[in-house]
C-alpha cells in the first residue's frame, strides 16, 4: 500500500453511486405510472431529453445561475416542452416523484463495495465531497449501503460552496485535520473533481470508465474502481 495518502475524498454520483442507471430506473417508473407515452411516444425520447436538460441545468447551478428549486422543476418543464407539452403542474409532480424514488435506488458502480471493504481494512479515512443536496445525497448513501464507510459527507449545501471551487475542498480537508499531501480526491468529473482538487493543491484520481480522451493533467487515472488498489 501507498504510505503517503491517509485521507480519501470520494465524489458520490457516477463515482460510487450509479447515477445514470438509478435515474433511468426512476424515470422508467415515472414514465409508466404517468402514462407518458402519450407525450413522448417512447421512453428513450423522455430519457434523452431529460438527461440533456438535467445536465445543462446542473452546469448552470454550479455557476450560480440557477436556484435548486428552479433546477428541479425546470428540467421536467423543458423535457415536456421538447415534445410540445406546456404543463408546469405536471412538471412539478414529475419532479416530486423523481426526488422521492430516485435517491432510494441502490445501483452502485461496479466494484464499489469491494473497494470500500478493502480500503476499510487499511488505515485510511474516507469522506464524500459532493455537489448534491445534503438530504438527497445521504438518502442515496443509506439506501445503497454506502453510508457505513464514510466519516463525513461534504455537500454544496452544508459547505455553502461547490466543486470545483477551492472552498469546499478547503473546508473538507481542514475540518478533518488532514494535510494536503496526505489527501487524495477520487472522482469522475474532470472539471469539478479533478481540476477543483488540483487547483486546491491535492492529488487526484480521475475515474474514467468511458475512457474519454482529454488534455487534463491528473495524478492518476483509472477506468475501473478496483484499479485504485494499485494506488492505495
Ligand atoms: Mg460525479
Amino acid at each position: 500500500m501507498n504510505n503517503r495518502y491517509r485521507h480519501l475524498f470520494f465524489d458520490l454520483d457516477r463515482t460510487l453511486w450509479d447515477y445514470d442507471s438509478n435515474a433511468m430506473e426512476a424515470l422508467q417508473e415515472i414514465y409508466n405510472s404517468y402514462k407518458l407515452e402519450g407525450v413522448f411516444d417512447e421512453f428513450e425520447n423522455f430519457h434523452c431529453s431529460f438527461t440533456k436538460h438535467n445536465d445543462e441545468l446542473w452546469k448552470e447551478f454550479r455557476l450560480g445561475k440557477v436556484h435548486k428549486d428552479v433546477l428541479r422543476t425546470l428540467r421536467f418543464e423543458k423535457t415536456l416542452f421538447d415534445y410540445g407539452t406546456i404543463n408546469s403542474d405536471l412538471a412539478i409532480e414529475l419532479n416530486n416523484h423523481f426526488l422521492e424514488i430516485s435517491p432510494r435506488k441502490t445501483r452502485l458502480i461496479d466494484g464499489a463495495i469491494d473497494l470500500l471493504e478493502y480500503l476499510r481494512s487499511k488505515p485510511y479515512s474516507l469522506y464524500i465531497i459532493t455537489n448534491g443536496f445534503t438530504k438527497i445525497q445521504l438518502l442515496k448513501m443509506e439506501s445503497s449501503g454506502l453510508d457505513v464507510y464514510f466519516k463525513k459527507v461534504f455537500t454544496s449545501e452544508n459547505t455553502s460552496s461547490s466543486k470545483p471551487h477551492n472552498d469546499i475542498f478547503r473546508q473538507a480537508v481542514t475540518s478533518v485535520n488532514a494535510r494536503k499531501n496526505e489527501s487524495l480526491m477520487i472522482g469522475d468529473d474532470l472539471e469539478t473533481d479533478i481540476t477543483g482538487a488540483r487547483n486546491y493543491g491535492i492529488d487526484q484520481v480521475f475515474f474514467n470508465p468511458l475512457i474519454v480522451s482529454h488534455n487534463h493533467k491528473t495524478t492518476f487515472e483509472i477506468t475501473k474502481l478496483d484499479q485504485l488498489r494499485e494506488i492505495l
